[in-house]
């Protein structure tokens, strides 16, 4: 009788260490996920292992931390992902492969107004007239205006010109339009001035004639964009625009 109940007993424990045995290697399994890396640079997949939350770290905490990882740029430059928000070497990004969450924004930022009011005394003084014609666009206007030139021209010719609620970068309070928005400004007095000076001031000709293909936009005489002197001056090349995306060698394309 006793041994029966030993054989009873025995026959219970190796049960059960082989139920939580095979219990523990299911839920390591479960941790390992498939993680997209950055949709835009290439849909690479990496198998990122995720240790299981310990204590009060949450399962979302932990896909924050996997955004937040620091990819690199076809040049090299950092890539970085804060809040729904992409900064290349501190620079934020705001183009067809990058969007802006719905929300952000709020207007021009302060360190772009007293940049660009500096820029228009100075032109002043020359007798050139500047002035923002366009400046902080919320995800709804945009959404507005896109939709308003798809309408007017279909899609393909609106994306050419047109940026999708998002995409803008007037959504990110660092860019503006002066002036009138038409070819006609390059020509201007005021247009050839700003694209010669603009950088002194710590802004690029965004989407420089040319460079279509890498900034995905139509050359925009008018649209200026603020990074802050040192890159201007780099971007600005002695006079030979460069675009953002070929300097730090990403692109700019919609998924669709
Ligand atoms: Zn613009």
């Amino acid at each position: 009788m006793k041994k029966t109940l030993l054989i009873i007993f025995a026959f219970i424990f190796i049960i059960g260490t082989i139920f939580f045995t095979y219990k523990i290697s299911f839920k390591e399994k479960k941790d390992t996920k498939l993680v997209e890396k950055n949709p835009v640079e290439g849909n690479e997949k990496v198998e990122v292992k995720i240790n299981t939350p310990k204590s009060s770290e949450s399962k979302k905490e932990v896909t924050k931390k996997v955004n937040e990882n620091i990819n690199k740029t076809k040049n090299g430059y950092s890539i970085v992902v804060k809040n729904g928000v992409t900064y290349i070497d501190d620079i934020l990004i705001v183009n067809k492969s990058y969007s802006l969450p719905e929300n952000y924004g709020s207007g021009l930022e302060k360190e772009v107004l007293n940049a660009f009011n500096l820029m228009k005394s100075d032109a002043q003084a020359l007798n050139l007239n500047i002035y923002i014609s366009s400046g902080f666009r919320a995800f709804q206007s945009q959404a507005n205006i896109y939709n308003k030139y798809v309408l007017r021209d279909g899609k393909d010719a609106a994306d050419t010109y047109s940026a999708r609620p998002g995409y803008s970068e007037h959504q990110s309070g660092l860019s503006f339009d002066l002036n009138s928005i038409n070819s006609s400004f390059t020509d201007t007095p005021e247009g050839k001035w700003v694209n010669d000076n603009c950088y002194l001031y710590g802004f690029i000709i965004r989407f420089p004639d040319g460079k279509q293909n890498e900034t995905g936009y139509k050359y925009e005489s008018w649209h200026l964009r603020y990074v802050g002197k040192e890159l201007a001056k780099k971007i600005y090349n002695n006079g030979n625009w460069q675009s953002l995306e070929g300097y730090f060698g990403i692109e700019s394309k919609y998924l669709d």
